[in-house]
């Protein structure tokens, strides 16, 4: 089918508004809209996208990971790409994406998942060379990262040396800096006697800080790290689960509330536990993330050119479901 002048049309404002929007959150740190109203957005571009593939523009935010590192700091190529997650929001999605990994490998009945709460924080990669943090980098556009590593150093649950006898050449570590909520309120409640613009949520505050021109601002706020996945050349380690535990090994904040769940309806259970266990936590989450915890498995399954086929993030729905977009007016 011919797309309608109207699909174009339509189209091209959900790519303006879209645009906006992910400046205004990567960029400035200051999202002009809901996430749910984002997602929604998004959606409705990536549908209209895979009806009229011809329509996809290069520069449409489906086709990329992140947005451009901001130009303060030193850009840093990462060795590994930083990929984004897929999404999926709600438990039929969730059974949708397990058929789609198992019609991609066949001989694979069942799989072991490996599932952790997802922080709502920024993605960092820390490098280690002979058990030293050398270099902290935000995820960028997945490609390009910021060097923040004097920031990064401020991170009390950042070991600046592994604790490990005979430490390998390169480890490479990510996960997720962020703000435990007390700390984010009471930073907002000082921007407000300042007069200061409040940040919309622990992510952004999270992501601003890293940003942070002035180390001992950093210092002050007081960022926490949870680290979820290692990598060191020639490993021979064989699973997340492994990994996890490796890293907790190594000195690194782990979260204690992983699980190793041997099918999609023990995945499902503690999706649905922690949709309402989540607000006794002392950090925002936005969901879980569901990985195949077997590294052949995930070897096999690689990567698309936004995602690993292997995880998942399947998201809770928002608390209620704004309608309106705050504000789209941003210069960009
Ligand atoms: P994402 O947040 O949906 O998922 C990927 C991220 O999850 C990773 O980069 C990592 O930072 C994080 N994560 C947390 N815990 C993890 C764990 N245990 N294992 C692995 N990763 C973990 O994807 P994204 O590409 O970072 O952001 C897209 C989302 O950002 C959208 O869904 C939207 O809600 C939001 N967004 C909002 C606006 C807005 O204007 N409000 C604009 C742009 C993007």
């Amino acid at each position: 089918m011919n797309p309608t002048p109207e699909i174009q049309q339509r189209i091209n404002q959900l790519l303006g508004q879209l645009q906006k929007a992910s400046y205004a959150y990567y960029v400035l740190d200051n999202p002009i809209m809901e996430d749910a109203v984002y997602d929604q957005l998004y959606r409705e571009l990536q549908e209209l996208e895979s009806q009229y593939p011809e329509l996809i523009s290069p520069d449409s935010p489906t086709q990329r990971v992140g947005d451009k590192p901001a130009s303060q700091f030193p850009s840093v190529r990462h060795n590994i790409p930083l990929y984004s997650l897929e999404n999926a929001f709600n438990l039929a999605e969730f059974a949708q994406w397990e058929e789609r990994w198992k019609r991609q490998s066949p001989s694979q009945k069942t799989a072991e998942y490996v599932c952790e709460l997802k922080i709502d924080g920024s993605a960092i990669a820390l490098t280690y060379e002979n058990g030293i943090l050398v270099r902290g980098t935000t995820r960028g556009d997945g490609i390009t990262g910021e060097d923040v590593t004097q920031n990064v150093r401020t991170i009390r649950s950042i070991p600046l040396r592994l604790s490990l006898d005979n430490p390998p050449p390169v480890v490479e570590v990510r996960g997720e800096a962020f703000l435990p909520l007390d700390t984010f309120n009471q930073i907002n409640q000082e921007r407000e006697q300042l007069g200061e613009a409040l940040f919309a949520n622990p992510r952004n505050a999270a992501a601003g800080t890293l940003r942070q021109l002035d180390p001992k601002i950093v210092d002050k706020r007081r960022l926490q790290f949870f680290a979820y996945t290692l990598h060191i050349p020639n490993q021979n380690l064989n699973s997340q689960w492994e990994s996890l535990e490796a890293l907790q090994q190594m000195g690194f904040l782990v979260n204690p509330n992983r699980k190793l769940c041997p099918n999609l309806e023990a995945v499902q259970e503690y999706y649905q536990n922690w949709e309402t266990e989540r607000r006794n936590l002392p950090y925002m989450t936005d969901g879980i993330v569901v990985k195949i915890n077997d590294f052949a498995l995930q070897e096999k399954l690689g990567f698309t050119q936004k995602f690993p086929r292997w995880a998942v993030a399947l998201k809770y729905p928002a608390e209620e479901t704004p309608t309106i977009i705050l504000d789209i007016s941003v210069n960009v």
